[in-house]
């Protein structure tokens, strides 16, 4: 039997599956839009149907050679479930910045400038559910109450990441995450543990086991190894978050490989033997086994450039420059007012002036202007620290740009690629076969 390895992506408007074989090479891809809007209250149970409907998709004879699987969820998208792991509030999506009102709690436990002081991060929503329970404003509460006022009486729920809570559905063992998805939850990356300030905290909720990204946890349960026809010693692994997953997919392996992003803001990771973090510019990094994941994003990036041309000009237009000549304009392309990196200056206007008449020229000096601020970015991440650049991967709309590819390139003064796979489902299904196959070294060991 060929084995088969599935990763599962969970990102912000829809899922996706993708299985590869032994030569990390894609043997089928599924995915499912997710409908345009889903109320709060379903969303869980929409993640549910979503994760088995992919997963039916899949033909039956490679379903029946998975040995591994793993899911990717959005980082800081989380909920909070019962014993049974039955979701007991609307989770909160990434997003969702309602932890605006917890950021002050945050800030009295946090160390300053930690990761987690953001509205968005996994700790504000944390702290956030806690109050609305506390208040007795959680929808579900309310039922749950009108049986019992005494909740110290009741196990407390448990708090989990979007892609923990859907590879509990799998294998069953409930409280477990990964120390990417915990990273915005507060948990220690370095000295992985959980740092002394939030365990001295007070939080209503058992907070999840945390593991290596990868680490197998059990078999698929034995109901949808029937339902799937999956192997019964097929393995669920931990799981990560969509970003690191396209990373993962990317192709870059050994430090001082990048991976810029070109979307619609300018996102750029490089892989280090060094950790930097750095609030002031929003630098910090991830662990990835012995190595790190330093990051940093700029405002800068495709969306200025819609804002001037259509899809179709940016490809005609940009056929039409000469990428070896160095355009003359500096431009500091921004979609508002504000930067953080690589300058920190929330103040920074967008500077698109002098602009010239022929489009070209302003595309080219558009794109020259982005380019410089990507190279001063990875100089940047190497002046705090980072392992020397020595190659950058290419993600995102911007990728297909040739043009483009070769004035970075200049900049940059390394080989730009593109990624050899952008989709975080396949970074997932890499995690999934690194998962199973550490486990086969380690059984072996054992013997
Ligand atoms: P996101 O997921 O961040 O919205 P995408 O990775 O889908 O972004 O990329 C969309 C961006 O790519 C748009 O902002 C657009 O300006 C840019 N883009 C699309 N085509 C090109 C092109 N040919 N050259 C440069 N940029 C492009």
């Amino acid at each position: 039997m060929k084995p088969a390895y599935l990763g599962i992506d969970f990102g912000t408007s829809g899922a996706r599956a993708i299985v590869i074989d032994a030569d990390r090479q894609i043997q089928a891809q599924t995915s499912i839009k997710f409908a345009a809007s889903i109320a709060a209250a379903d969303l869980a149970e929409s993640w549910r149907t979503t994760l088995f409907q992919l997963i039916a998709q899949l033909p039956a004879e490679l379903r029946s050679q998975l040995q591994s699987i793993a899911i990717n969820g959005t980082s800081s998208t989380v909920l909070i479930c019962d014993c049974q792991g039955q979701p007991i509030a609307p989770p909160l999506l990434y997003n969702d910045a309602r932890g605006a009102t917890a950021l002050d709690q945050v800030k009295a436990i946090a160390p300053p400038n930690h990761t987690v002081v953001s509205a968005t991060s996994s700790l504000a929503k944390l702290l956030w559910l806690a109050e609305e329970r506390e208040q007795g404003t959680g929808r579900r509460e309310q039922e749950e109450d009108s049986r019992s006022r005494n909740l110290s009486t009741y196990p407390a729920p448990h708090f989990l990441h979007q892609a923990d809570w859907l590879s509990f559905l799998l294998h069953g063992k409930l409280g477990i995450s990964d120390y990417h998805n915990a990273l915005k939850l507060g948990y220690d990356v370095g000295e992985l543990r959980y740092p002394g300030w939030l365990q001295r905290a007070s939080i209503p909720f058992q907070l999840p086991i945390v593991v290596a990204p990868g680490t197998p946890i059990a078999p698929v349960q034995v109901d949808l190894s029937e339902r799937f026809g999956l192997p019964t010693d097929c393995m669920v692994c931990a799981g990560t978050t969509d970003s690191i997953a396209a990373f993962l997919a990317s192709g870059a392996a050994s430090p001082g490989e990048a991976v810029t992003s070109l979307g619609s803001t300018l996102v750029l990771k490089l892989l280090s033997e060094a950790r930097v973090d750095d609030s002031h510019y929003g630098i910090y990094s991830h662990r990835l086994g012995n190595l790190w994941l330093v990051g940093g994003a700029s405002n800068t990036g495709g969306a200025v450039l819609q804002q001037f041309f259509t899809a179709e000009e940016l490809q005609s237009l940009s056929q039409q420059i000469q990428p070896d000549r160095p355009s003359p304009f500096n431009y500091y392309p921004l979609p508002k007012p504000g930067e953080r990196f690589p300058i920190n200056d929330p103040a920074l206007s967008p500077r698109l002036e002098p602009r010239p008449n022929n489009p070209v020229e302003f595309l080219h000096g558009l794109l020259e202007s982005i380019a410089r601020i990507e190279a001063e970015g990875y100089q940047r991440l190497q002046q705090l620290g980072a392992t020397a650049l020595t190659q950058v991967y290419t993600a995102g709309g911007g990728a297909k740009n040739a043009a483009w590819t070769m004035i970075r390139s200049r900049h940059l003064h390394v080989p730009v690629l593109p990624s050899a796979q952008t989709e975080a489902a396949y970074g997932t299904a890499l995690l999934a076969r690194k998962g199973r196959e550490e486990q086969g070294t380690m059984r072996k060991e054992k013997m």
